[in-house]
């Protein structure tokens, strides 16, 4: 049965991608091998490896002066990482707009001086901080780029004027749309949401900002480390680097960011517009910091959205249930949601909300 997955993550992987990997799965490029089982020292898989980093750097537009890291541990791992390589005067500002955002948060604390500088907590993580003013000397503002759960996403309105780098955690909108990678010192991302299948999580750093790692600060997670190394320090997540590969050229065949985000902004607009029209549904998130990726809404009763989610996978649209922090549902359409997937659950909705008056 064909079906639309709205999963948070991991999520949708396009289509083209799935089929490229299907061919090339028993044997890749005459290598007789899978990519699941060849040396990642073999001269196949350098090839995807090299690949792999020069498609992000050519979609973000990254300088010279940034490496493109291949790590690990996913984006739960960074929020040690960050603070262990970047904290050098020994503080750091966090702004709190979700869940996530609350984790790597609390995980700062066990390695410097790192503090809350603001949060939405006080109306349920709706809206975006604006004009948050940070402590002097600090060695790094963080912020969660997108908030995957509560829905809402930074623009440049709200975007953090500080004199220090600028972190943020991209997981669930890196390449929806176009970012100035020069505006931020370090970007970390887990692939699993608009890249790859789980395994990879990406870095991108400001070079200046490599090498100052606490002295503890374990190998594994030293920017350093893997910067030297190319990311080929240890066993890399092989066969989810390859997948990236793959989506990446897919995206650069596309013509980039630029049209992912035309495609992603249409298909958004589509269901908020819907959503706001309905005398059903709500979506909670102050309008202009709504997100792109994660749509979460309720129809006003626990017992109606708990036979949406069941209806609603009967009709192949899957995985749709809120966040246990929410409730109701959340779509979340990153870029391999095809425009029909939006325009197919905005159908089922529509005739739910008729069947439920
Ligand atoms: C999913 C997610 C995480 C957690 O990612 P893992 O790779 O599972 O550790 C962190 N931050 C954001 C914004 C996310 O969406």
């Amino acid at each position: 049965m064909k079906v639309y997955n709205f999963s948070a993550g991991p999520s949708m992987l396009p289509e083209e991608v799935k089929l490229s990997a299907q061919k090339d799965f028993l044997d890749y490029e005459g290598s007789g091998m899978s990519v699941t089982e060849m040396s990642h020292r073999s001269k196949w898989y350098d090839a995807i490896h090299q690949e792999a980093l020069a498609s992000l750097r050519k979609l973000m537009n990254i300088g010279d002066d940034y490496d493109v890291l291949f790590v690990q541990g996913g984006a739960s791992q960074q929020f040690a990482a960050v603070p262990l390589n970047l904290l050098v005067k020994g503080k750091a500002d966090y702004i709190v707009t979700g869940n996530f955002a609350g984790k790597a948060a609390k995980e700062a604390t066990k390695y410097g001086d790192c503090v809350v500088a603001a949060s939405s907590k006080d109306k349920v993580f709706t809206y975006i901080p604006e004009g948050v003013k940070f402590r002097d000397g600090i060695d790094y503002v963080h912020i969660t780029q997108n908030n995957t759960i509560f829905g809402t996403r930074y623009t440049d309105r709200t975007f953090p004027v500080a004199d220090c780098p600028i972190v943020s955690d991209m997981s669930s909108m890196i390449l929806s749309e176009e970012v100035d990678v020069n505006k931020y010192g370090l970007i970390y991302a887990g692939a699993q949401k608009n890249i790859a299948p789980a395994g990879l999580t990406i870095v991108i750093v400001r070079k200046d900002l490599v090498g100052h790692e606490k002295d503890y600060c374990p190998t594994m997670l030293s920017y350093k480390t893997q910067a030297d190394a190319d990311s080929l320090y240890n066993t890399p997540p092989c066969f989810a680097i390859y997948m990236a590969m793959l989506v990446f050229r897919h995206l650069l065949k596309l013509g980039g960011v630029k049209e992912i985000q035309k495609i992603n902004e249409y298909k958004a607009k589509l269901l908020y517009d819907f959503i706001d029209n309905s005398s059903l549904y709500t979506n909670p998130v102050k309008p202009e910091d709504r997100s792109l990726m994660n749509v979460p809404f309720v129809t006003g009763s626990d017992e109606l959205n708990a036979k949406f989610v069941k209806e609603a996978e009967k009709a192949g649209l899957v995985s749709i249930k809120g966040h246990k922090l929410v409730g109701g549902m959340r779509a979340s359409i990153y870029n391999a949601m095809p425009v029909e997937g939006v325009e197919a659950l905005i159908a089922f909705m529509k005739k739910f909300e008729t069947e439920n008056k």
